[in-house]
């Protein structure tokens, strides 16, 4: 059951004169990108009742950073309001066909959708794991995780070496090599972790959605300017030089964001700025003695510097959780990012996961793809207002934030409704309730003006 299932007619300050005009160049909210986020924004703006346009430079919705993500969903943030987002965005996938038929649950009307394999995740108990930040926060908003001791997880994973390798290191450390004295003391299991099958597919379903709700979407078509007037965003203009007109502008441009912030002028107001990092994920099969699809699970191993998933067809996903080992990659501008998977990294990354994964091995053929996240340099998302009035950010998603696409979307939707209205978020962070959970998800928590400090997140984990 969706509570705000209904979508109901926005009618803030500023949005109202656009009501009455409806031509090819002026809408009530324009959105900046159709990655899996950007469509989750634009579907929420337009079950509203808003006339929205979504831009995207690319030839379809999640052509971008979407299309390369691994689609991990799990739970375990270090505060309340990043616990929650993930939380709520679980039941969006749980629920997708009745989400994007808005409640009719009439999925043969919707083409084919992203599934949503409810694997599990495991978080090894290990240095960093920050048990005591999100425990608590499980309880308290209603997370189910099993606490499990070595022998109990061994007994369920029985593939899994739970040999205590870290601190991570580097190939050519030789303590890569050494032999592992002691063990991990278990993990921590969520049973409602999982992954979504096709990233591109699930921001195509919520184009697709945006589309029914009314929204417009315009390909192959980029950005070039953001227009404005006595401190209020007017609109922007396209390469071709086309102006169109909306009175709220919403950056969702992903690795892309610091570029469309500048084009806003609004960077200078920021205290957390998010800039393009270029990230490798690998796959490479699983032991042949064991049905990975079957028996695999997902799971984050800050002790080894990987986290995993299981990937169809006895493959195992691998990716890395920064450990301070490896240099980040940062690059000037997204496309500047080689899009080439290195020998080095494959080999460290299969490596690192082989020795967790009791008989795997690294193949001769690498395999895997490369993104480039929208890093923060707390590694968490800002979804808020600007200094220019009716430009909005949801941006800095750092390689964490796929699965609070729709929640994102629904709490960027309440946000710009309200401050719309007038109300002043900057001072009196909005609070959004979450559509299926109820909980409550304080938007103050990813704030564009918060302050870095030595307790912020260090790691994609957020
Ligand atoms: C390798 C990798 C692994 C990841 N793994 C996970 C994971 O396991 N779990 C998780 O939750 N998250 C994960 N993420 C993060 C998640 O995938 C992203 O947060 C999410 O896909 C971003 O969606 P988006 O809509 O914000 O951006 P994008 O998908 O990047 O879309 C932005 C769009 O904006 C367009 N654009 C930019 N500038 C302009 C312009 N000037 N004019 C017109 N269009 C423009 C681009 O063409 C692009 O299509 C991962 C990300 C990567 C890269």
């Amino acid at each position: 059951m969706l509570g705000n299932a209904t979508p109901r007619r926005m009618a803030p300050k500023g949005l109202s004169k656009m009501t009455e005009v409806h031509s090819a160049s002026s809408f009530e909210a324009i959105v900046i990108g159709a990655g899996v986020i950007g469509s989750g924004v634009a579907f929420e703006l337009s079950r509203r009742g808003l006339r929205t346009l979504s831009i995207d430079k690319l030839g379809g919705a999640g052509h971008g950073s979407t299309s390369s993500s691994s689609a991990v969903v799990r739970f375990n943030y270090s505060t309340k309001a990043g616990v929650a987002l993930a939380w709520e965005g679980m039941h969006y996938w749980r629920n997708w066909a009745d989400y994007l038929g808005n409640g009719t649950n009439d999925a043969g009307t919707l083409g084919p959708l992203a599934e949503y394999f409810r694997a599990g995740i495991l978080l090894l108990k290990s240095e960093g794991t920050n048990e005591d930040a999100f425990l608590p926060l499980y309880e308290e908003l209603g997370v189910p995780c099993e606490d499990l001791d070595h022998d109990e997880t061994i007994a369920r994973w029985p593939w899994m070496d739970l040999s205590r390798f870290g601190p991570p290191t580097r190939l050519e450390d030789e303590r890569f090599w050494a032999d592992p004295t002691e063990q991990l003391a278990g993990s921590f299991y969520c049973p409602d972790g999982g992954y979504i099958s096709d990233p591109m597919l699930a921001a195509q379903n919520l184009c697709d959605a945006a589309k029914r709700a009314g929204a417009q979407f315009w390909f192959n078509t980029e950005v070039t300017a953001i227009n404005s007037s006595q401190n209020r965003v007017t609109g922007v203009t396209l390469s071709d030089g086309r102006v169109v007109s909306a009175p709220v502008v919403v950056n969702v441009a992903g690795p892309y964001s610091f570029h469309v912030n500048q084009m806003a002028g609004v960077v200078e107001g920021m205290g957390v700025v998010p800039k393009p990092m270029r990230r490798e994920v690998h796959v490479a099969p699983a032991p042949s003695n064991v049905d990975y699809d079957k028996d695999g699970v997902l799971f984050a191993d800050l002790d080894a510097g990987t986290y995993t998933r299981p990937e169809r067809g006895n493959l195992v996903l691998i990716g890395g959780v920064e450990p301070e080992c490896d240099p980040l990659e940062w690059v000037e501008f997204p496309d500047d990012a080689s899009t080439q998977v290195t020998d080095a990294e494959f080999e460290l990354m299969v490596l690192r996961a082989a020795r967790r994964i009791t008989g795997m091995g690294v193949p001769p053929q690498k395999s895997g793809v490369v993104g480039v996240y929208d890093a923060s340099p707390d590694w968490t998302p800002i979804y808020d207002r600007s200094d220019l009035d009716g430009f909005y950010m949801a941006i800095g998603s750092s390689g964490n934030q796929f699965k609070n696409a729709a929640s994102a979307g629904h709490c960027m939707a309440e946000l710009i409704t309200a401050v719309e209205a007038g109300h002043d978020h900057d001072s009196d962070p909005l609070v959004v309730f979450g559509r299926f959970t109820g909980n409550p998800i304080n938007l103050g928590t990813f704030s564009r003006k918060r302050v870095i400090s030595d307790s912020s997140p260090a790691t994609v984990l957020g």
